[in-house]
């Protein structure tokens, strides 16, 4: 495991128990550019839809890719789980080739995530920090709870650089919206290095970043409040093995999963988060 060089946070303290609220632990599960066919996802969905929806103590969301979110979500209907856009345009509509918008996501899912590394990696003008936080307002102002993502290469862990990145990263995306707004959000921290690979942060690691430098971040512009509220999972090789490790943190609210959300042992993952988050 990369360590977190650099003190990420010294100096500032984690808040007691009376301090905290009580936050709704979310999985999500980021299928990113597979199971796009609807019949594929649709007979994914239907061998896990009855075990997870039973699973109501964590809320759960599925995020399939946008040739597949009308299926998913019909074949959700009935259930207590959600459905996520994997992105969306800033934009309301226009000459936009290829783009979707947050007002054609109406209806059919309930969160979006934004800024994934994936795509700030791949760059552009649609994932600068501005573009981000373009979206983020765009998902509000149309009920969409975005799941905004941030997180630091290895080479900046390695300078030291923890802090600044993801306390700027989550600044930016948040810039300029009410209290009311930011606690409604969802953060995925995803370290880069942990994303895909097999090697996930440790759980001490994670909860360190998130309580000491992203709540901090949050506070500093919202107030202690708003940062005590929004929910921050965790996001890079979480497994069914792994999960229970990262809920019994105090500072993580659930997880951002990818390839382990392919499996129908994703089910495994979420009871197992399910019951790590009531021992906590
Ligand atoms: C992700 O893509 O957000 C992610 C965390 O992927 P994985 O779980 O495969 O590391």
């Amino acid at each position: 495991m990369a360590p977190h060089r650099g003190a990420a946070g010294a100096g500032k303290r984690l808040p007691n128990e009376s301090e905290k609220t009580m936050r709704r632990p979310i999985l999500a599960a980021n299928w990113k550019m597979n199971l796009g066919r609807p019949q594929e996802a649709l007979e994914f969905v239907r061998r896990i839809r009855y075990a997870l929806n039973e699973i109501d103590t964590v809320e759960r969301v599925l995020c399939p890719p946008f040739t597949a979110l009308t299926a998913v979500a019909e074949a959700l209907t009935a259930t207590s789980i959600g459905v996520g856009a994997q992105n969306m345009h800033f934009e309301e509509k226009g000459a936009h080739t290829g783009e979707i918008s947050a007002e054609m996501l109406t209806g059919l899912c309930q969160f979006v995530i934004l800024g994934h590394s994936e795509r700030r990696a791949a760059g552009g003008a649609l994932e600068t920090e501005m573009a981000i936080n373009r979206k983020v307002r765009a998902a509000l102002a149309h009920d969409l709870t975005p799941i905004v993502c941030v997180g630091e290469t290895l080479a900046q862990i390695e300078k030291g650089e923890t802090q600044s990145v993801v306390s700027d990263q989550v600044g930016a995306a948040l810039d300029g919206l009410t209290s009311e707004q930011a606690a409604r959000c969802v953060i995925a921290y995803e370290p880069l290095w942990a994303i895909g690979t097999g090697k996930a942060a440790t759980p001490a690691d994670a909860n360190r970043v998130i309580g000491l430098i992203l709540r901090a971040a949050i506070a500093v512009r919202f107030g202690e409040g708003v940062a005590q509220a929004v929910r921050i999972q965790y996001g890079g090789s979480v497994t069914p093995a792994n999960i229970a490790s990262f809920m019994t943190m105090p500072e993580i609210d659930g997880a951002l999963v990818g390839g382990a959300s392919l499996k129908p042992d994703y089910v495994d993952l979420v009871r197992n988060a399910a019951e790590a988050a009531g021992r906590r």
